[in-house]
């Protein structure tokens, strides 16, 4: 076939200067084309007539293949531009080969040495030394008695940990009243076997659920869809995997993609990419508007392309607490009948109670009364106080819902299907949410809203108005207050931070630390935050920039540096490994 094209563009090329004595006379451009349009059919009966099947197969092969690659070249060039796409090529290439070279034997036994020696003090702070409370390494051969047990709870519980009590830990623990945990224990307890997968056997979990999922579709104007609808899960990450999950089977079925794409913005949270890692959905991280720090819109645009069956907003995200312009985003999902997630993980109960706790008009719409809105995740977890282990994912109509379910007919174990992506699931966690969710009821959580809220822009001012090394980023609206700095190293500040019991969230891309608020950020804990930075900022600036490299600063370093590519993973994995190690 290539020689056929070879062919057909030496006639044009005999035909110019024809057609150059003739003076492109209407004449010879028509005589020209019916030349053409001859070469090109004899060619064409040619090709057919003499190519074995083979060839032709092999013909059709390579042109698709070549289709699909300048598809793609043309997608990602429209996407992250004629210099930004080669750089991202580069970047990665460049990751590949550090990689192999770190691997080399001259430098792995070094770069592990070091691994390991970071591992080993990951361990030595993870893995202590319990001293009332022996280690069961293998079933006790005796059964312990209840008083027994106990004891050792309470003495694991005690064992020296972060304060969260005292509002010093961001996130992290949403409620932690005495009363509401006496009520949850119960609830437990009452429904301790409880299987939702069993709704004959617990018919009065069912009851709850669905009205878990009813409530909190009310709370984002579920009613504004036709047939709003939802599921509970195990947490934001399950519903945030959900959402992908079913935006990508939906796009498989009704709109034939099999190449499934979607664009978040950057600071979307990393569940995203935990789907597209688990279900093969190549993510496009759209950039951020540099005033707002909202999703750049125009940018979402360029990298929508036929493949692309999601988009998402944060409402609000976890890394600044920003909330993308929802609207927007819906036009764009509208004009090219693409799903759009808005991720409400964290703003929960706070965002859905703004408007009732006085805070109208700060927020623009963001849930299901955006017609482009196709899905929403809410933590119960997070600022609807339930116990852990609980969120729900919400979607405009049970078309969308369906693509998430799991359905065989064909098991020899029984007809199946399920929700989510857990088989059994804790009746009891959701009972604990059903009853959190009375106990706290429209009343509690407007008053928690309005708490947390002024307690957010309380510490946003203060930070403003008293310290001009740090700068907060964007205009935070809601219960998360981030912020940089340009004169200090951020990561240094962190760690003296820790070293007094503030455990703020480290951030990268800008390095950053932010609290979010709870029920225990209260008036007083962030004067004493305050008064801590004030502090920190005032040690690390006269100590100078240079000399107070942190532990943290040099961890982000290696992780941000193509020439330590691989390093930071490793100790990530290590982290984990940590987790299910016992003493030695
Ligand atoms: C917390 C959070 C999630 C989900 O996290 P889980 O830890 O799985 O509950 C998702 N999105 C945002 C913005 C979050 O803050």
């Amino acid at each position: 076939m290539t020689q056929l094209v070879w062919r057909k563009v030496m006639h044009i090329h005999e035909l110019i200067p024809f057609l150059i004595q003739e003076g492109f006379s209407y004449d010879s451009i028509k005589q020209s084309l019916v030349i053409v349009l001859e070469c090109a059919m004899i060619d064409a009966i040619d090709y057919f007539g003499n190519s074995s099947v083979l060839d032709l197969v092999k013909d059709a092969i390579f042109y698709y293949l070549l289709y699909g690659f300048l598809v793609s070249l043309y997608n990602n060039i429209r996407g992250y531009g004629i210099i930004g796409y080669p750089k991202i090529v580069f970047r990665s290439a460049s990751k590949t080969i550090m990689s192999k070279i770190l691997n080399s034997r001259l430098l792995k036994s070094k770069v592990e040495k070091e691994v390991e020696d970071t591992i080993e003090k990951i361990e030595s702070q993870l893995i202590i030394e319990t001293p009332q409370v022996p280690d069961f390494q293998i079933v006790p051969q005796t059964h312990l008695s209840d008083s027994q047990i106990l004891e050792h709870l309470d003495n694991l519980s005690d064992l020296k940990h972060s304060e969260w009590e005292s509002g010093k830990v961001s996130g992290a623990v949403y409620h932690g009243g005495d009363d509401l945990i006496a009520l949850q224990a119960q609830a437990f307890q009452k429904f301790c076997v409880a299987n939702q997968l069993h709704p004959d056997v617990f018919p009065g979990v069912r009851k709850m659920e669905s009205e878990i999922v009813s409530m909190v579709l009310n709370m984002f104007n579920g009613s504004a869809a036709k047939e709003a609808c939802g599921s509970t899960t195990s947490g934001g990450t399950e519903s945030l995997m959900l959402a992908c999950l079913a935006a990508k089977v939906y796009g498989e079925k009704y709109k034939g993609i099999t190449k499934p794409e979607m664009v978040i913005p950057e600071t979307a949270h990393a569940g995203f990419d935990k789907a597209g890692y688990y279900f093969g959905i190549k993510i496009h991280h759209a950039r951020l508007d540099p005033n707002t720090y909202k999703v750049d819109l125009s940018h979402v645009k360029s990298l929508i392309n036929s493949n692309t069956v999601l988009l998402a907003g944060s409402a609000p995200n976890f890394p600044h607490g920003i909330v993308d312009d929802i609207e927007g985003l819906s036009k764009l999902a509208l004009r090219y009948d693409i799903r759009l997630h808005v991720d409400c993980c964290l703003g929960s109960f706070v965002i859905a109670y703004m408007s009732k706790a006085g805070f109208d008009g700060v927020l623009p719409p963001f849930d299901f009364r955006v017609p482009g809105v196709t899905s929403i995740s809410c933590d119960t977890h997070k600022y609807g106080f339930a116990p852990k282990g609980s969120s729900v994912i919400m979607y405009r109509d049970s078309k969308l819902r369906e693509c998430q379910y799991y359905v065989n007919t064909d098991w020899v174990g029984g007809l199946y299907g399920s929700p989510t992506f857990a088989g059994s699931r804790p009746g009891a966690l959701s009972v604990g949410c059903w009853a959190t969710m009375l106990s706290m009821g429209e009343d509690g959580y407007i008053e928690s809203c309005r708490g947390i809220i002024t307690n957010a822009r309380y510490l946003k001012q203060r930070i403003q108005d008293e310290i001009p090394e740090l700068r907060i980023i964007g205009d935070p609206l809601l219960s998360v207050v981030a912020f940089k700095s340009d004169q200090l190293d951020i990561y240094g500040l962190s760690d003296l931070l820790s070293k007094k019991g503030w455990h703020l969230s480290t951030l990268q891309k800008p390095a950053a630390l932010h609290l979010a608020l709870t029920r225990l950020s209260t008036p007083e804990s962030i004067d004493s935050l305050v008064d801590c930075l004030k502090e920190t900022v005032a040690v690390l600036a006269s100590h100078g920039h240079a000399a107070t490299k942190s532990d943290t600063s040099a961890l982000y370093g290696v992780a941000g540096s193509v020439q330590t590519t691989g390093v930071a993973d490793r100790l990530i994995t290590g982290f984990i490994d940590t987790l299910y190690k016992v003493r030695e």
